[in-house]
């Protein structure tokens, strides 16, 4: 690779994450000769050579069980939404989940609990603080679900619904998303819970402001053990391609949580999920993110990928420091930052064109066909590219000149001139195909 990784590509040298290849559903490959590497697995495993010399930062070792981590370990997987799997280096190593968790866990609280009592106990402030950070906002609630306050809540929240079967829900709810069955670190949840201090200090002070109730202790285990649950790389890049595929695992096909509660998560994924370090990563890299101390990142870009990076030494914001690098480096190098989107609704039509010689699979009789040879120019046919947002209604229905109408019914806006009609469904809008009447 001539330019170094971190650089923006050059003016016209644009790759669109539309063009990652889609012919090998569910595959999965690893460490084929440089030459026939498809370009993104070329990219990952450049970016995993240029990185893996950065030995920068420093292991977690404030939960002493985590000081064990490898520095050297380093795995990079990323899988797209219709379930290519690529993976570089060590994305078969498991690690503990820590924070990455927590959007996972408040997308369970919101499929649990609802969203009004979720927000009656949690905001959605960033806070721009540390994520261990013991500050309430003004009204005694956690900023967010993704500091350590508002983690403990979600799990106060869930204990609430399950009780002792809380840990064993979030579990499997993290299984689903990630298409496996995922184990538990014992000996991490055990150090964890033997210092954790200063998480005891939130939940308490949580309990004093009856975000939690009496069970103080038993929602803390809930939080230390769901911090534990081992993935790997690879794991992480299936539980954000599930959120990037609007909650549906691109390799199970089970859908593990609806679209509305994805763009929740996704939302305080972008706010949050970096800690203080929220406002720099939105800058520069512009894909909803998750980090935890145990090394990993998961990052979701919507309806495209889902990013799992695992290297265990963080920076001062206790993200991973080459985790980082890599979600920029693919961010710059494939355009991904989602505030610089490329599709235009002024391209949505396709084709416009009448029914001179285009030939109908229906049968037709003779008297029909003749009317339609006869009439074809009265007759227009315009194509659209689905999916159709929103926003194509209006380039849509101006393509038809002058329409004779233009009305909206209870089942869409209906633009009608001469032979043609269209009906743009309400319902199915952002995200569907025009229906047709
Ligand atoms: N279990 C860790 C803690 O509560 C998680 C922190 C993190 O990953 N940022 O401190």
């Amino acid at each position: 690779m001539a330019r170094g990784l971190l650089e923006f590509p050059e003016k016209g040298e644009t790759v669109d994450a539309q063009t990652f290849p889609t012919n090998r559903v569910g595959s999965s490959v690893r460490h084929r000769g440089y030459a026939t590497q498809p370009p993104l697995e070329r990219f990952l495993s450049d970016c995993h050579a240029e990185f893996k010399s950065d030995n920068s930062g420093a292991v977690a070792d404030y939960i002493p069980q985590l000081k064990q981590a490898n520095p050297a370990h380093f795995g990079i997987s990323l899988v797209t939404i219709d379930g290519h799997v690529y993976e570089t280096g060590d994305s078969g190593v498991e690690f503990t989940i820590q924070s990455v968790s927590k959007a996972f866990v408040f997308a369970l609280a919101l499929e649990l609990v609802g969203e009004e009592r979720v927000a009656a106990t949690i905001g959605v402030e960033p806070s721009g603080e540390a994520f261990n950070s013991i500050r309430l906002t003004n009204d005694n609630k956690p900023f967010n679900p993704m500091v350590n306050a508002g983690a403990i809540a979600c799990s106060g929240l869930i204990h609430q619904v399950d009780g002792p079967a809380a840990f064993e829900r979030v579990r499997e709810k993290l299984s689903q998303f990630a298409g496996r069955e995922l184990g538990v670190d014992d000996a991490v949840h055990a150090s964890e819970a033997q210092t954790g201090n200063r998480n005891r200090a939130i939940a308490w002070l949580l309990r004093n402001y009856s975000v939690l109730d009496d069970n103080v202790d038993a929602v803390l285990d809930t939080y230390f053990r769901q911090c534990a649950i081992l993935v790997t790389a690879r794991d992480l890049a299936v539980m954000a391609a599930t959120l990037a595929n609007r909650g549906v695992n691109p390799l199970t096909g089970v859908k593990v949580i609806t679209p509305h509660i994805v763009a929740r998560t996704l939302s305080v994924m972008t706010s949050s999920g970096m800690y203080d370090y929220a406002g720099e990563w939105i800058y520069r890299v512009g894909i909803p993110a998750k980090s935890g101390v145990g090394g990993g990142i998961v990052a979701a870009l919507p309806s495209q990928m889902g990013l799992g990076t695992f290297s265990p030494n963080l920076d001062s914001h206790g993200n991973s420091v080459r985790g980082l690098k890599v979600c920029e480096a693919l961010s710059a190098r494939f355009d991904l930052h989602m505030l610089n989107r490329s599709a235009d609704v002024r391209t949505c039509i396709i084709a416009d064109y009448d029914i001179l010689g285009i030939s109908s699979r229906r049968s037709r009789q003779p008297h029909e066909q003749q009317i339609l040879d006869e009439r074809h120019s009265d007759i227009r046919v315009i194509e659209l590219r689905a999916p159709v947002a929103v926003a194509h209604l209006e380039p849509a229905a101006s393509a038809l000149t002058m329409p004779d109408m233009q009305r909206r019914t209870q089942r869409g806006t209906v633009v009608a001139r001469g032979g043609l009609a269209i009906r743009f469904s309400h319902r199915r809008c952002a995200g569907a195909t025009p229906a047709r009447t």
